[in-house]
């Protein structure tokens, strides 16, 4: 039996390079029921990278006046480039009741927190060790050495917040963490406070008691 609910927040963090895009692109593979929130970005398009699909690649003019217009539910300044999330689509799919994944950053998350925290699960990604996060951030190929440096550099940071996520997946082994968020989304997606018609279910459960 599947009751009407309200779609959930998913938020997936992790250091850049620990692999929170190829869990969501697993995800997504997986389960229609979910889609991602395509954010505004001033950071140039990487080679495989689909306008549209992965980011919307605007230039600064652009996303400050988008910021200003209100038309980003969050934003943030990301290894010096620009990022955001656009509202619309965020409101459209929750309401009709489809799930929405976030690749944002820590301050992202804060902000959404503060309007948003009864939508909310948050995942943080952990990479095994820095020396596996060095190589898969080699391995990705996309990123010029300094932007590499940088990444780890701000990898710090980012871990320190870990604490201030609902759950903390170390990514081993990609099919098996990507496993572990869906377990997550299901248990979200029975939580009580999501499931809008409960109510005159049990109402109706109870009434045939009393007809039986
Ligand atoms: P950057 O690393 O040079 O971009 O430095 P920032 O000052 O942008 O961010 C430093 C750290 O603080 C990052 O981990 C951010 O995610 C975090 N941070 C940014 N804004 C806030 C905030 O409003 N509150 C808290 N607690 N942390 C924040
Ligand atoms: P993020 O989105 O967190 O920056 P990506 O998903 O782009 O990270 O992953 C960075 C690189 O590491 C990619 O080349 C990806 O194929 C690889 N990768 C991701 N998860 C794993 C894993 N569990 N084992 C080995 N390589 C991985
Ligand atoms: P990348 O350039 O590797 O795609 O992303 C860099 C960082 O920016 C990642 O930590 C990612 O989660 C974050 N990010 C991407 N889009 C957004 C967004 O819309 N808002 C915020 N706050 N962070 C974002």
């Amino acid at each position: 039996m599947e009751f009407q609910r309200r779609g959930v927040m998913l938020v997936i963090a992790s250091p850049s390079g620990a692999g929170k895009s190829s869990i969501s692109r697993a995800l997504f593979g997986q389960d229609p029921n979910i889609k991602l929130s395509v954010s505004v970005t001033t950071r140039a398009r990487r080679t495989d990278e689909v306008e549209g699909k992965h980011y919307f690649f605007i230039d600064v003019p652009t996303f400050e006046r988008m910021r200003a217009d209100g038309e980003l539910l969050e934003s943030a300044e990301v290894h010096g480039n620009f990022y955001g999330t656009p509202r619309a689509r965020v409101e459209e799919q929750l309401a009709s009741g489809n799930d929405i994944l976030f690749d944002i950053d820590y301050q992202g998350t804060l902000q959404l927190y503060e309007n948003s925290r009864p939508d909310m699960v948050t995942v943080f990604i952990l990479p095994p060790s820095i020396k596996e996060l060095r190589a898969r951030l080699e391995r990705r190929a996309q990123d010029s050495v300094g932007t590499i440096e940088k990444r780890l550099t701000n990898a710090r940071k980012e871990m320190a917040h870990y604490n201030e996520y609902d759950f903390v997946i170390v990514n081993e082994d990609l099919e098996v963490s990507t496993q572990r968020v869906r377990s997550i989304l299901a248990a979200a997606r029975l939580e009580r406070e999501r499931q809008t018609n409960l109510d005159s279910f049990v109402k109706g459960l109870q009434n045939q008691i009393g007809s039986i």
